[in-house]
């Protein structure tokens, strides 16, 4: 038995993180004076910035620069 790192994958594949870990996204990178941050998988964080986008900044959250945006400002928590 090894002491296996891919014993406790938390997402399945096609995750996009090196880790599948976590990321911190900032709103204010995409909004600037929005002081929104965002944490957890990139999938988590799309579905929690784009509501909060959607209600608080009026976009539509499904745009696709939006979204390119989004991930881009994602950082590794
Ligand atoms: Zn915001």
């Amino acid at each position: 038995m090894s002491r296996g790192e891919v014993a406790t994958t938390p997402q399945g594949p096609g995750e996009g993180g090196p880790r599948g870990g976590l990321k911190t996204f900032r709103c204010g990178d995409v909004v600037p004076g929005c002081d929104e941050v965002f944490r957890g998988t990139a999938a988590a964080i799309i579905a929690l910035a784009g509501v909060h986008a959607a209600r608080d900044h009026g976009v539509d959250p499904t745009d696709p620069a939006l979204l390119d945006a989004v991930r881009g400002a994602m950082r590794p928590a």
